[in-house]
Formats: C-alpha cells, structure tokens, sequence
C-alpha cells in the first residue's frame, strides 16, 4: 500500500456519506471532513495532511495561498504534486516503509500492535493486572489502513515509553492548535489550506523527496544509546511534519478478519509489531 495513491483514508461527504479514498480527494468540493474512527486518529490525519500539502505544494507567497484557497486544485493536480514523493509513503513491501525504521528490528520480540494507541496500557501493566483505566485487550486486530494511521499517531504525540524509548518532536504531551472556517460546514480543503504555511512567512528549503533529513525512514535511524542529539540544525525545516522518535517494523499479515478499530473486514491486518529503543532523540528548539 502507499499513502499517496491507496484508498486509506475516510472522508465524510456534504450528504452524510463516508467513502474511503486517496488522499487527492481533500480538494473534491463535496468532501467536508476526515471520518477517522478514534478522536486522534482523527486529528493526527488532519496533521498529515497539513504536512503533505506543505512538503509537496507548500504556498510560494501569500498570492499564492489565496489563489488555491479561493480556487482548490484539481484531484489531477494534488495527483501530480504528490507523484514525486510517492517513494517515501510507501507502506508495506521491500525498502523504506513510512514511519518504520529500516532497520528490519530481527532480534526484537514481536509485542501487540495494540502498543501503538497511545490509551493502551503497557506491559508491566498488563502483568501486574493494574489496567483499570486503561483497558487491555480493546483492540488486537488492525486493518493497514488504521494500523498506518496508528502508527502516524504515536509518532507524532510518542509520550515517554520507557528506557530509551523517546518522546515525540513536541514532547510527552504536545498540544496541536489548528485553525478552522467558522462555516463548519466548509470544504475539508478550506479546512486544511488555512493551516498551510506561506513561505514568506516561514522559509525553507526545495524538499528533496527522498531526503533522511525530511522523511527520517528514508536512511538509517539516528541512534541514541549514548543520547545523541537529533537538533533543528541536523534536519530539514519541514522535519517536524514528519519526526519520527520511535522504532518499530509492523508485521502485516493475509488473514480476512475484522478490524477492531474501524469494524471493517480486511485482508491484510497487523496485530503484532516490533520495537527497538534508542530512536531519534529530538532536542533543543
Ligand atoms: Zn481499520
């Protein structure tokens, strides 16, 4: 599956629909929001795609950003603007996968890919019987698309996991202010281009699609068993979009089954994954 051309993603339409589609279909005038299944499922796609738009068609200037505001690009033209990167979404197969290290993580255990719901308890707590609050047991079986977005989720928010195990870019517990139309009924498009960052205001560099220093999976992890740094000067300015403070490699496997998360049946499913300490470790401003 990539995420840049694969139907992995719910959208809810002017009428009440929810279809599954590719990501091109943010600027179709009918689509008026995301319909994740989790509340952060839900504001984690919605950071996705702020990134997506500023690394691939980021506003070169303020006319620029009114124009595509006023007048949303084609679903042929998004398609074109992605094409490029497809390389670095790609989600499951042979070479880098998005938000995985590529490092094939042989010598870990395999752990339940429930571990990646930032509400699910632990394993010391599931041995000491302590999940009061938190529930064990909730959600064994993800479908890939829910396990890609849960996968984007922890990254993005990663709160300390034990030794080693590193926070997010933002720390333990980041909070994502995104602007929104006061017409709730406004087009997902005007939704998400209002987060969209001018360049004046906000200058980097061409990204380069491929780019470690963009997309973290694209080369090998920085490893912080000694507690090297990841700094702002090691990465591209848009790295924040893409951070990725954890390892893990997701086993994916053909088994029809439904997914616990989004009650749909699925061919391909995740219930287990593996995980290593001793990520990127962000620090400094
Ligand atoms: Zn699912």
């Amino acid at each position: 599956m990539n995420l840049l051309d694969a139907p992995w993603l719910p959208f809810k339409h002017e009428n009440g629909e929810i279809t599954y589609q590719p990501v091109s279909a943010i600027a179709a005038p009918d689509v008026i929001d995301l319909a994740l299944p989790r509340a952060d499922f839900q504001g984690a796609a919605y950071q996705f795609l702020i990134g997506l738009l500023q690394t691939t068609c980021g506003p070169s200037g303020i006319d620029g950003w009114i124009d595509n505001f006023q007048s949303p690009p084609s679903k042929e033209q998004l398609t074109a603007a992605f094409e490029p990167f497809k390389g670095s979404f790609q989600f499951e197969g042979d070479g880098p996968l998005f938000m995985q290290d590529q490092d094939s993580l042989d010598k870990e255990s395999p752990t339940p890919a429930s571990s990646l719901l930032i509400d699910a308890p632990g394993a010391s707590t599931i041995k000491n019987n302590t999940d009061h609050f938190v529930k064990a047991g909730r959600a064994e079986t993800f479908c890939v698309d829910c396990a890609a977005i849960a996968l984007f989720t922890l990254q993005i928010n990663a709160p300390s996991g034990g030794k080693g195990y590193r926070t997010g870019l933002r720390g333990g517990g980041p909070l994502t202010t995104l602007v929104l139309p006061s017409d709730p009924g406004a087009s997902l498009w005007h939704k998400l281009w209002l987060n969209a960052l001018d360049q004046g205001l906000y200058p980097y560099s061409e990204p380069e699609p491929a780019s470690r220093d963009l997309f973290p999976w694209m080369g090998a992890t920085r490893v912080s068993d000694k507690g090297q740094k990841t700094l702002a000067n090691d990465v591209h300015t848009l790295h924040p979009f893409w951070a990725m403070p954890r390892r893990f490699r997701l086993i994916v496997e053909d088994d029809e089954s439904h997914c616990d998360l989004c009650g749909r049946v699925a061919k391909r499913i995740v219930r287990s994954l593996k995980a290593r300490n001793y990520g990127n470790n962000y620090d400094g401003p």
